[in-house]
């Protein structure tokens, strides 16, 4: 669904990502971690054109997105081709991200009926499906303050469903959350993951990318130092850093 080719990007002379490749192909769930400035949210970022890059290809569905200049001032062409990726590739934040002027029926409905101009009855209906989904059907008509941070996320993440996008990008969906709370986002991303949704979780839990991800990413420095199967990342790492970074991490 999504690749991304060689993509580098700065921050003025900050070097990010030094040449990256990641594909999320239909139905694979892929595991980003690595320490903390590794660039594992800005590659995230890049993936739905939130960020600018200076080179390499950024390719969603075999199309690859079109560009304007070259280097720094290189843009995407294509107005309509930013939206239709932005929509068909949901983010959840780490920090929920709902609107605290809106309920949670509001926020999920927002945006498919404002972007996307579907019948607010129907996603009505697909917005609490998808709130009963994950597990809080009955506070459609709460406001975002009135919900516990597990809640929060479990709203975020209905709200991402509620797109119908092709491919879901987790940022750390659970690490501003108290353990308890985590484990109830868990249990969704993992029937997700059941589901078959082509997901990138960028996560500091290993549990969770030893359990869902198909394929694990060690971001190092903004360079993919090892990646393959959990098995391999978790049981059978190769990778005098990843070692490293993994016995830091227990
Ligand atoms: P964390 O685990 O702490 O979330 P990360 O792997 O997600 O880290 P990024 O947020 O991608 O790391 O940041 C990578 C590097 O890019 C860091 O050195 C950071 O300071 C820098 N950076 C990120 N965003 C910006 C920005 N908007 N302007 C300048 N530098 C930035
Ligand atoms: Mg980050």
């Amino acid at each position: 669904v999504i690749e991304i080719r060689n993509l580098h990007k700065s921050y003025g002379t900050l070097e990010v990502l030094k040449g990256v490749d990641i594909a999320a192909p239909a139905g694979h769930v892929v595991a980003m971690i690595g320490s903390s400035g590794s660039g594992k949210s800005t590659l995230l970022r890049c993936c739905n054109l939130l960020e600018d890059s200076q080179q390499g290809d950024v390719v969603f569905c075999g199309e690859p997105v079109k560009w304007r200049g070259h280097g720094m001032g290189r843009h995407p062409a294509d107005r309509a081709q930013v939206v239709r990726i932005r929509t068909n590739l949901s983010m959840v934040f780490q920090s929920f991200n709902l609107w605290s002027h809106m309920t949670v029926l509001q926020n999920i409905m927002e945006a498919p009926v404002t972007v996307l101009r579907r019948d607010p009855r129907e996603v009505e209906e697909k917005a609490r499906a998808y709130l009963a989904k994950v597990g809080i059907a009955d506070k459609a008509d709460a406001w975002p303050a009135q919900l516990s941070g597990g809640q929060q996320q479990r709203a975020a993440i209905a709200r991402a469903l509620c797109m119908e996008p092709k491919a879901l990008l987790f940022d750390e969906p659970t690490s501003a959350l108290d353990p308890e709370l985590e484990q109830e986002v868990i249990r969704v991303i993992k029937a997700l993951a059941q589901e078959g949704r082509t997901m990138i979780i960028v996560t500091h839990d290993m549990k969770l990318a030893a359990d869902v991800a198909h394929h694990v990413v060690f971001l190092h420095k903004g360079k993919i130092e090892e990646q393959g199967p959990p098995e391999q990342i978790f049981g059978n790492p190769r990778s005098e850093r990843l070692r490293g970074f993994l016995s830091a991490s227990q």
